[in-house]
Protein backbone atom coordinates (compact mmCIF):
# COMPACT_ATOMS: atom_id res chain seq x y z
CA UNK A 1 0.00 0.00 0.00
CA UNK A 2 1.04 3.17 -0.94
CA UNK A 3 1.73 5.46 2.01
CA UNK A 4 0.51 9.15 1.15
CA UNK A 5 0.51 12.29 3.08
CA UNK A 6 -1.35 15.60 2.03
CA UNK A 7 -0.01 19.16 3.65
CA UNK A 8 -2.54 21.58 3.73
CA UNK A 9 -5.63 20.18 4.20
CA UNK A 10 -8.32 23.10 2.28
CA UNK A 11 -10.71 22.91 -0.38
CA UNK A 12 -8.56 20.45 -2.22
CA UNK A 13 -6.27 18.81 0.34
CA UNK A 14 -9.31 17.33 1.99
CA UNK A 15 -10.97 15.87 -1.41
CA UNK A 16 -7.85 14.47 -2.36
CA UNK A 17 -7.26 12.96 0.87
CA UNK A 18 -10.94 10.99 0.76
CA UNK A 19 -10.05 10.19 -2.99
CA UNK A 20 -7.02 8.44 -2.08
CA UNK A 21 -8.88 6.68 1.00
CA UNK A 22 -10.84 5.05 -0.81
CA UNK A 23 -8.13 3.30 -3.77
CA UNK A 24 -7.65 0.19 -3.40
CA UNK A 25 -3.70 0.66 -3.19
CA UNK A 26 -2.92 4.16 -1.21
CA UNK A 27 -3.39 4.82 2.58
CA UNK A 28 -3.60 8.16 4.09
CA UNK A 29 -0.32 8.15 6.99
CA UNK A 30 -1.33 11.72 7.67
CA UNK A 31 -2.63 15.24 6.96
CA UNK A 32 -1.08 18.37 7.94
CA UNK A 33 -2.68 21.48 9.32
CA UNK A 34 -1.40 25.06 10.44
CA UNK A 35 -4.36 25.96 12.91
CA UNK A 36 -7.22 24.59 14.22
CA UNK A 37 -10.28 24.66 12.27
CA UNK A 38 -13.60 22.94 11.28
CA UNK A 39 -11.53 21.28 8.90
CA UNK A 40 -9.19 19.75 11.40
CA UNK A 41 -11.78 18.49 13.42
CA UNK A 42 -13.54 16.61 10.89
CA UNK A 43 -10.30 15.41 9.30
CA UNK A 44 -9.53 13.84 13.06
CA UNK A 45 -12.96 12.74 12.91
CA UNK A 46 -12.48 10.49 10.02
CA UNK A 47 -9.35 8.84 11.24
CA UNK A 48 -6.71 10.31 9.54
CA UNK A 49 -3.75 11.35 11.70
CA UNK A 50 -3.43 14.93 11.78
CA UNK A 51 0.40 16.45 11.80
CA UNK A 52 1.13 20.30 12.57
CA UNK A 53 2.42 22.42 9.82
CA UNK A 54 3.92 24.94 11.95
CA UNK A 55 5.15 23.66 15.14
CA UNK A 56 4.96 27.07 16.96
CA UNK A 57 1.61 26.60 16.29
CA UNK A 58 1.10 22.99 17.70
CA UNK A 59 -0.09 24.04 21.37
CA UNK A 60 -2.93 25.56 19.45
CA UNK A 61 -4.44 22.19 18.52
CA UNK A 62 -3.65 21.56 22.15
CA UNK A 63 -5.96 24.56 23.17
CA UNK A 64 -8.65 23.66 20.71
CA UNK A 65 -9.02 19.99 22.04
CA UNK A 66 -7.95 18.40 18.68
CA UNK A 67 -5.36 15.62 19.53
CA UNK A 68 -2.03 16.24 17.29
CA UNK A 69 0.02 12.67 15.69
CA UNK A 70 3.03 15.04 15.29
CA UNK A 71 5.15 17.50 13.40
CA UNK A 72 4.92 17.57 9.59
CA UNK A 73 8.41 16.25 8.85
CA UNK A 74 7.53 13.47 10.57
CA UNK A 75 4.79 12.74 7.80
CA UNK A 76 6.70 13.60 4.79
CA UNK A 77 9.40 11.14 6.28
CA UNK A 78 6.85 8.30 6.83
CA UNK A 79 5.20 9.16 3.22
CA UNK A 80 5.76 7.19 0.36
CA UNK A 81 4.44 10.47 -1.75
CA UNK A 82 3.41 13.79 -0.17
CA UNK A 83 0.20 15.73 -2.04
CA UNK A 84 1.15 19.54 -1.53
CA UNK A 85 -2.78 21.36 -1.47
CA UNK A 86 -1.21 24.45 0.46
CA UNK A 87 -1.97 27.86 -1.01
CA UNK A 88 -0.17 29.21 -4.11
CA UNK A 89 3.13 29.79 -3.32
CA UNK A 90 3.76 27.77 -0.61
CA UNK A 91 4.07 24.82 -2.60
CA UNK A 92 7.04 25.91 -3.70
CA UNK A 93 8.40 26.63 -0.02
CA UNK A 94 7.93 23.49 1.12
CA UNK A 95 9.74 21.78 -1.86
CA UNK A 96 12.78 21.59 0.41
CA UNK A 97 11.43 20.15 3.47
CA UNK A 98 10.35 17.26 0.53
CA UNK A 99 13.86 17.16 -0.70
CA UNK A 100 15.39 16.60 2.97
CA UNK A 101 12.84 13.49 3.33
CA UNK A 102 13.62 12.08 -0.63
CA UNK A 103 9.72 12.13 -0.43
CA UNK A 104 8.25 12.91 -4.26
CA UNK A 105 6.37 15.46 -3.95
CA UNK A 106 3.02 16.26 -6.27
CA UNK A 107 1.88 20.32 -6.42
CA UNK A 108 -1.36 22.20 -7.33
CA UNK A 109 -1.72 24.42 -10.38
CA UNK A 110 -1.92 27.49 -8.54
CA UNK A 111 2.37 26.73 -7.83
CA UNK A 112 4.63 27.98 -10.91
CA UNK A 113 5.03 25.33 -13.44
CA UNK A 114 8.57 25.44 -12.83
CA UNK A 115 8.08 23.99 -9.39
CA UNK A 116 8.11 20.42 -10.88
CA UNK A 117 10.15 18.91 -13.61
CA UNK A 118 7.09 18.29 -15.37
CA UNK A 119 2.87 19.44 -15.34
CA UNK A 120 0.60 16.91 -14.93
CA UNK A 121 -3.00 15.86 -16.99
CA UNK A 122 -3.76 12.01 -16.89
CA UNK A 123 -5.32 11.85 -20.20
CA UNK A 124 -2.69 13.97 -22.02
CA UNK A 125 0.83 12.88 -20.86
CA UNK A 126 1.34 10.85 -17.57
CA UNK A 127 4.19 9.12 -18.85
CA UNK A 128 6.06 12.27 -18.63
CA UNK A 129 5.96 12.12 -14.91
CA UNK A 130 6.73 8.15 -14.10
CA UNK A 131 8.97 8.19 -11.78
CA UNK A 132 9.90 12.12 -11.25
CA UNK A 133 10.38 13.82 -8.08
CA UNK A 134 8.38 16.93 -8.26
CA UNK A 135 5.32 17.16 -10.22
CA UNK A 136 2.76 19.69 -10.67
CA UNK A 137 -0.98 18.78 -11.49
CA UNK A 138 -1.83 21.40 -13.66
CA UNK A 139 -4.98 23.96 -12.35
CA UNK A 140 -8.72 23.02 -12.89
CA UNK A 141 -8.91 25.02 -15.76
CA UNK A 142 -6.23 23.42 -17.30
CA UNK A 143 -6.87 19.84 -16.61
CA UNK A 144 -10.68 21.05 -17.85
CA UNK A 145 -8.86 22.24 -21.64
CA UNK A 146 -6.69 19.23 -21.40
CA UNK A 147 -8.93 16.85 -21.25
CA UNK A 148 -11.25 18.24 -24.06
CA UNK A 149 -7.79 18.96 -25.96
CA UNK A 150 -6.07 14.85 -26.19
CA UNK A 151 -8.64 13.23 -28.15
CA UNK A 152 -9.78 15.94 -30.40
CA UNK A 153 -6.05 16.41 -31.35
CA UNK A 154 -5.77 12.43 -31.40
CA UNK A 155 -8.41 11.93 -33.55
CA UNK A 156 -8.71 15.09 -35.94
CA UNK A 157 -5.64 17.09 -35.61
CA UNK A 158 -5.79 20.87 -33.95
CA UNK A 159 -5.01 24.06 -35.95
CA UNK A 160 -6.06 26.33 -32.97
CA UNK A 161 -7.85 26.55 -29.65
CA UNK A 162 -9.68 29.91 -28.96
CA UNK A 163 -11.22 29.61 -25.13
CA UNK A 164 -12.84 32.06 -23.56
CA UNK A 165 -13.12 31.19 -19.76
CA UNK A 166 -15.80 32.72 -17.65
CA UNK A 167 -14.82 32.02 -14.04
CA UNK A 168 -16.31 31.75 -10.89
CA UNK A 169 -15.15 34.68 -8.70
CA UNK A 170 -14.67 32.52 -5.66
CA UNK A 171 -15.37 28.83 -4.10
CA UNK A 172 -18.45 29.27 -1.95
CA UNK A 173 -16.46 29.07 1.31
CA UNK A 174 -13.88 32.25 0.13
CA UNK A 175 -16.48 35.11 1.58
CA UNK A 176 -13.77 37.66 0.44
CA UNK A 177 -13.82 36.77 -3.00
CA UNK A 178 -15.22 38.84 -5.77
CA UNK A 179 -16.80 40.86 -7.30
CA UNK A 180 -19.84 40.59 -6.13
CA UNK A 181 -21.80 42.44 -8.51
CA UNK A 182 -19.76 43.37 -11.75
CA UNK A 183 -18.26 41.45 -15.17
CA UNK A 184 -14.92 41.46 -14.92
CA UNK A 185 -12.59 40.87 -17.61
CA UNK A 186 -9.74 39.25 -15.87
CA UNK A 187 -6.63 39.81 -17.01
CA UNK A 188 -8.55 42.58 -19.45
CA UNK A 189 -4.80 41.77 -21.88
CA UNK A 190 -4.64 38.50 -23.73
CA UNK A 191 -3.63 36.32 -23.30
CA UNK A 192 -4.84 34.88 -19.79
CA UNK A 193 -2.61 32.42 -18.38
CA UNK A 194 -4.36 29.64 -18.75
CA UNK A 195 -3.22 29.48 -22.62
CA UNK A 196 0.16 29.45 -21.60
CA UNK A 197 -0.29 26.82 -18.55
CA UNK A 198 -2.20 24.39 -21.31
CA UNK A 199 1.19 24.70 -23.24
CA UNK A 200 3.08 22.92 -19.92
CA UNK A 201 1.21 19.98 -21.29
CA UNK A 202 0.91 20.30 -24.96
CA UNK A 203 4.01 22.17 -25.70
CA UNK A 204 3.18 22.92 -29.71
CA UNK A 205 -0.73 24.02 -29.06
CA UNK A 206 -1.73 26.47 -30.92
CA UNK A 207 -4.21 28.46 -27.97
CA UNK A 208 -5.52 31.89 -27.31
CA UNK A 209 -7.15 31.95 -23.98
CA UNK A 210 -9.43 34.90 -22.48
CA UNK A 211 -10.73 35.11 -19.29
CA UNK A 212 -13.61 36.80 -17.23
CA UNK A 213 -14.79 37.08 -13.47
CA UNK A 214 -18.27 36.62 -13.05
CA UNK A 215 -20.16 36.53 -8.83
CA UNK A 216 -20.86 33.01 -9.01
CA UNK A 217 -18.76 30.22 -6.87
CA UNK A 218 -20.61 26.76 -8.14
CA UNK A 219 -18.81 26.38 -11.24
CA UNK A 220 -16.66 27.90 -14.41
CA UNK A 221 -17.65 28.04 -17.91
CA UNK A 222 -15.60 27.41 -20.72
CA UNK A 223 -17.24 29.12 -24.55
CA UNK A 224 -14.88 27.00 -27.19
CA UNK A 225 -13.85 27.14 -30.47
CA UNK A 226 -11.65 24.64 -32.00
CA UNK A 227 -9.95 24.67 -35.59
CA UNK A 228 -9.80 21.36 -36.35
CA UNK A 229 -7.57 19.80 -39.31
CA UNK A 230 -9.98 17.81 -40.79
CA UNK A 231 -14.34 18.33 -40.94
CA UNK A 232 -15.76 15.83 -38.66
CA UNK A 233 -19.66 16.23 -38.51
CA UNK A 234 -20.65 17.15 -35.13
CA UNK A 235 -22.35 13.74 -34.23
CA UNK A 236 -19.10 12.17 -34.48
CA UNK A 237 -17.34 14.49 -32.54
CA UNK A 238 -19.80 14.15 -29.69
CA UNK A 239 -19.45 10.36 -29.90
CA UNK A 240 -15.70 11.07 -29.30
CA UNK A 241 -15.98 13.04 -26.37
CA UNK A 242 -19.01 10.56 -24.97
CA UNK A 243 -16.10 8.26 -25.11
CA UNK A 244 -13.95 9.68 -22.78
CA UNK A 245 -13.91 8.83 -19.58
CA UNK A 246 -13.73 11.84 -17.72
CA UNK A 247 -15.87 13.78 -19.74
CA UNK A 248 -19.76 14.11 -19.06
CA UNK A 249 -21.35 14.66 -22.47
CA UNK A 250 -24.63 16.17 -20.70
CA UNK A 251 -28.19 14.50 -22.90
CA UNK A 252 -30.54 17.04 -24.12
CA UNK A 253 -33.37 15.04 -22.16
CA UNK A 254 -32.30 15.65 -18.46
CA UNK A 255 -32.55 19.48 -19.17
CA UNK A 256 -29.61 20.91 -17.33
CA UNK A 257 -29.36 24.49 -18.08
CA UNK A 258 -26.54 25.18 -16.13
CA UNK A 259 -23.90 25.05 -13.54
CA UNK A 260 -27.16 25.10 -10.72
CA UNK A 261 -28.60 21.81 -12.29
CA UNK A 262 -25.27 20.66 -12.72
CA UNK A 263 -24.53 20.59 -8.94
CA UNK A 264 -27.87 19.86 -7.93
CA UNK A 265 -28.01 16.39 -10.40
CA UNK A 266 -24.40 15.66 -8.42
CA UNK A 267 -25.85 16.07 -5.40
CA UNK A 268 -28.67 13.99 -6.28
CA UNK A 269 -26.50 11.57 -7.20
CA UNK A 270 -24.64 11.33 -4.20
CA UNK A 271 -21.73 12.70 -5.21
CA UNK A 272 -19.65 13.92 -2.12
CA UNK A 273 -19.81 17.62 -1.50
CA UNK A 274 -21.81 17.92 -4.76
CA UNK A 275 -18.31 17.38 -6.82
CA UNK A 276 -17.78 16.74 -10.34
CA UNK A 277 -15.15 15.30 -11.28
CA UNK A 278 -15.69 15.31 -15.06
CA UNK A 279 -15.85 18.19 -17.43
CA UNK A 280 -19.70 18.74 -17.96
CA UNK A 281 -19.73 19.42 -21.53
CA UNK A 282 -23.32 20.01 -23.20
CA UNK A 283 -24.66 18.09 -25.88
CA UNK A 284 -25.99 20.00 -27.58
CA UNK A 285 -23.69 22.64 -28.26
CA UNK A 286 -21.08 20.41 -29.78
CA UNK A 287 -21.66 21.90 -32.92
CA UNK A 288 -19.51 22.39 -36.61
CA UNK A 289 -18.89 25.12 -39.07
CA UNK A 290 -16.50 24.05 -41.71
CA UNK A 291 -13.89 23.04 -39.42
CA UNK A 292 -14.41 24.84 -36.66
CA UNK A 293 -15.67 23.09 -33.59
CA UNK A 294 -17.92 24.72 -30.98
CA UNK A 295 -19.23 23.66 -27.50
CA UNK A 296 -19.63 25.08 -23.37
CA UNK A 297 -18.05 23.11 -21.02
CA UNK A 298 -18.81 23.50 -17.52
CA UNK A 299 -15.33 22.53 -15.03
CA UNK A 300 -16.16 21.78 -11.39
CA UNK A 301 -12.97 23.65 -10.17
CA UNK A 302 -12.49 22.19 -6.56
CA UNK A 303 -13.06 18.73 -7.56
CA UNK A 304 -11.68 18.18 -11.66
CA UNK A 305 -8.15 17.83 -10.26
CA UNK A 306 -8.79 15.17 -7.17
CA UNK A 307 -8.56 11.96 -9.35
CA UNK A 308 -5.82 13.97 -11.74
CA UNK A 309 -3.45 13.86 -7.86
CA UNK A 310 -4.61 10.66 -7.44
CA UNK A 311 -3.17 9.43 -11.02
CA UNK A 312 0.06 11.38 -10.44
CA UNK A 313 0.60 9.46 -7.26
CA UNK A 314 0.99 6.36 -9.38
CA UNK A 315 3.08 8.06 -12.14
CA UNK A 316 5.31 9.43 -9.79
CA UNK A 317 5.96 5.76 -8.03
CA UNK A 318 5.70 3.98 -11.33
CA UNK A 319 3.25 1.56 -9.89
CA UNK A 320 0.79 1.60 -12.71
CA UNK A 321 0.43 2.80 -16.17
CA UNK A 322 -1.77 4.93 -17.59
CA UNK A 323 -4.62 3.18 -18.68
CA UNK A 324 -4.62 1.03 -15.52
CA UNK A 325 -4.14 4.16 -13.03
CA UNK A 326 -7.06 5.72 -15.03
CA UNK A 327 -9.24 2.61 -14.78
CA UNK A 328 -8.38 1.92 -10.60
CA UNK A 329 -9.15 5.72 -9.99
CA UNK A 330 -12.28 6.15 -11.74
CA UNK A 331 -13.93 2.62 -10.28
CA UNK A 332 -12.93 3.58 -6.68
CA UNK A 333 -14.44 7.19 -7.03
CA UNK A 334 -17.16 6.18 -9.51
CA UNK A 335 -16.49 8.33 -12.16
CA UNK A 336 -19.02 8.13 -15.27
CA UNK A 337 -22.86 8.09 -14.84
P1 LIG B 1 -7.32 26.42 0.49
O1 LIG B 1 -6.98 27.76 1.04
O2 LIG B 1 -8.75 25.99 0.48
O3 LIG B 1 -6.50 25.30 1.25
C1 LIG B 1 -5.15 25.41 1.54
C2 LIG B 1 -4.89 24.87 2.93
O4 LIG B 1 -3.49 24.89 3.20
C3 LIG B 1 -5.57 25.69 4.03
O5 LIG B 1 -6.18 24.79 4.92
C4 LIG B 1 -4.41 26.43 4.69
O6 LIG B 1 -4.63 26.68 6.06
C5 LIG B 1 -3.30 25.40 4.52
N1 LIG B 1 -1.93 25.95 4.64
C6 LIG B 1 -1.50 27.23 4.48
N2 LIG B 1 -0.15 27.28 4.66
C7 LIG B 1 0.26 26.03 4.94
C8 LIG B 1 1.52 25.45 5.24
N3 LIG B 1 2.64 26.18 5.27
N4 LIG B 1 1.58 24.12 5.48
C9 LIG B 1 0.47 23.34 5.46
N5 LIG B 1 -0.77 23.86 5.19
C10 LIG B 1 -0.86 25.17 4.93
O7 LIG B 1 -6.71 26.38 -0.97
P2 LIG B 1 -7.15 25.44 -2.17
O8 LIG B 1 -8.28 26.08 -2.89
O9 LIG B 1 -7.30 24.05 -1.67
O10 LIG B 1 -5.88 25.59 -3.13
C11 LIG B 1 -4.70 24.84 -2.93
C12 LIG B 1 -3.94 24.76 -4.22
O11 LIG B 1 -4.76 24.14 -5.19
C13 LIG B 1 -3.54 26.10 -4.84
O12 LIG B 1 -2.33 25.95 -5.55
C14 LIG B 1 -4.67 26.37 -5.81
O13 LIG B 1 -4.29 27.26 -6.85
C15 LIG B 1 -4.92 24.98 -6.32
N6 LIG B 1 -6.25 24.77 -6.89
C16 LIG B 1 -7.36 25.29 -6.31
C17 LIG B 1 -8.58 25.10 -6.90
C18 LIG B 1 -9.84 25.70 -6.32
O14 LIG B 1 -10.74 26.03 -7.06
N7 LIG B 1 -9.98 25.85 -5.03
C19 LIG B 1 -8.69 24.35 -8.06
C20 LIG B 1 -7.55 23.75 -8.60
C21 LIG B 1 -6.33 23.98 -8.00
Amino acid sequence: MLQVGINGYGTIGKRVADAVRAQPDMEIVGVAKTRPNFEAESAVEKGYPLYAAIEERADQFDDAGIELAGMVDEMVEAADVVVDACPSGIGAENKSLYDEYDTPALYQGGEDASVGETSFNARANYDESIGAQHVRVVSCNTTGLSRLVAPLREEYGIEKVRATLVRRGGDPAQTGRGPINDIVPNPVSLPSHHGPDVKTIFPDLAIDTLGLKVPATLMHMHSINVSLESEPDAQDVRELLESQSRLFVVPEHMDIDGAGKLKEYAMDRGRPRGDFWENCVWGESVSMEGNDLYLFQAIHQESDVVPENVDAIRAVTNTADAEESIETTNDALGIGF
